[in-house]
C-alpha cells in the first residue's frame, strides 16, 4: 500500500482503474504556483488580483506580463484564465460602479462588461498577446454567466482575438439548467461551486450562520453539477469544478462519478485529492455519486459515501 501511495504522490490524477481526471490549480498570481507544482496546470487564474486596490486599470503591458508569467509556468499544460470577476462587492475604483442594494445580485462578473466593454476587451487583447509571446494556447473563461446569449457574446469577443478555447463558469442555477445550450456556444464549462451554492440556496457565501445550506454535499447542488457533466458528455466537451467542493477528497470521488473531467483547487489540496481518486475505481465513484444524489441532506450524503468508501 505504501508503494501504491508513493506512486500516486505526484503525477496526473486518475482513478484506481486509470480513468484520467485533470488536477489543476486555483491561483491568484504566479506566486501561488509552488516549485515542483503538484498540479497538471491551472484551472482557475483569478485575474482580479491584478485590478484590486487601483485607481486606474492595469496597463496592457502589466496585464500581458502577468498572464505571460502564468502561461510560461505551464507551457505544455492547460491554463485557464478567468476574466475580471469584479462588482460592487469587490469594488474597483476605476470602474466607477454605483453602490447597489444587492451587490451579489447586481452588476458583477461578466455583467460589468455591459457598462464597461473596454475593460474586458483590453483584458482579452492582453491575454492574446501573452499567448503569442509565450507560444502557448490559454483557455479563457468568463465568470457569472447566466444565459447562452452572454456566453455567445463572450465567445465571439475572445475568438475574434484568436483565443481558441473559450468557456464560461457555471455559478448561477440558470446556467446549470441550460448547460447544454451554453455548450452550443463555448468549448468548456467550469463550475464555481462557491457561487453556485450561494445562488442555489439563496445564502450569502460569507454567512457563517448559513453554513449548513452552503455545504457542498447538498444533494440539490450535486444534481445541478450532474446536469452540467451530462451536458458535457453529450457535447464531448470538458466540464470541470473549480470551487471549494473540488478540494474535498471524498467529494472529489462523487464529482468524478457525476462525470466531471477536471478538478481545480489550491496547490496544498492536490495530494489528498489525487490519493483519494487513486483509491477508487470509476465504477466506485459512480456508486458514490448515486448515493450522494439519493441522499436527503448533506450529512446523509456524506455518511452514505463514507460508508461505501470504507466497505
Ligand atoms: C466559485 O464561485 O466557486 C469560484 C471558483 O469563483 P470565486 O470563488 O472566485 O467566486
Ligand atoms: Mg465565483
Amino acid at each position: 500500500a505504501d508503494r501504491d501511495r508513493l506512486a500516486t504522490a505526484t503525477g496526473p490524477g486518475r482513478t484506481a482503474d486509470g480513468h484520467p481526471v485533470k488536477l489543476l490549480l486555483n491561483i491568484g498570481s504566479v506566486a501561488d504556483i509552488p516549485a515542483g507544482s503538484p498540479g497538471e496546470g491551472v484551472g482557475l487564474f483569478r485575474s482580479e488580483f491584478l485590478f484590486l486596490d487601483r485607481r486606474t486599470a492595469p496597463t496592457h503591458q502589466e496585464q500581458t506580463g502577468a498572464y505571460e508569467a502564468v502561461l510560461r509556468a505551464f507551457p505544455e499544460a492547460t491554463v485557464v484564465v478567468r476574466t475580471l470577476d469584479a462588482g460592487t462587492d469587490k469594488p474597483l475604483p476605476f470602474l466607477g460602479l454605483p453602490e447597489e442594494l444587492n451587490p451579489a445580485l447586481g452588476v458583477r462578473g461578466l455583467r460589468v462588461s455591459r457598462r464597461s466593454p473596454e475593460v474586458l476587451d483590453a483584458q482579452l487583447d492582453a491575454l492574446a498577446e501573452a499567448a503569442r509571446v509565450s507560444g502557448t494556447s490559454p483557455w479563457v473563461m468568463a465568470p457569472m454567466v447566466t444565459t447562452p446569449g452572454e456566453a455567445a457574446d463572450f465567445a465571439r469577443r475572445a475568438r475574434a482575438r484568436g483565443l481558441a478555447d473559450v468557456g464560461v463558469m457555471v455559478e448561477v442555477p440558470a446556467a446549470a439548467l441550460h448547460a447544454h445550450r451554453l455548450l452550443d456556444e463555448v468549448d468548456f464549462l467550469s463550475i464555481g461551486t462557491n457561487d453556485l451554492s450561494q445562488y442555489t440556496f439563496a445564502s450569502d457565501r460569507q454567512h457563517g450562520e448559513l453554513a449548513d445550506l452552503l455545504d457542498p454535499w447538498q444533494p440539490a447542488l450535486l444534481q445541478l453539477i450532474a446536469q452540467c457533466a451530462e451536458a458535457g458528455r453529450a457535447a464531448g466537451k470538458p466540464v470541470g469544478v473549480c470551487g471549494e467542493a473540488a478540494a474535498d477528497p471524498l467529494l472529489a470521488t462523487v464529482l468524478v462519478g457525476l462525470g466531471v473531467t477536471s478538478l481545480s483547487m489550491s496547490a496544498r489540496s492536490v495530494p489528498a485529492v489525487r490519493d483519494s481518486l487513486a483509491r477508487h475505481t470509476l465504477d466506485q465513484c459512480r456508486e458514490h455519486a448515486r448515493l450522494a444524489l439519493a441522499a436527503a441532506d448533506p450529512d446523509g450524503a456524506r455518511t452514505a459515501v463514507r460508508e461505501a468508501a470504507a466497505a
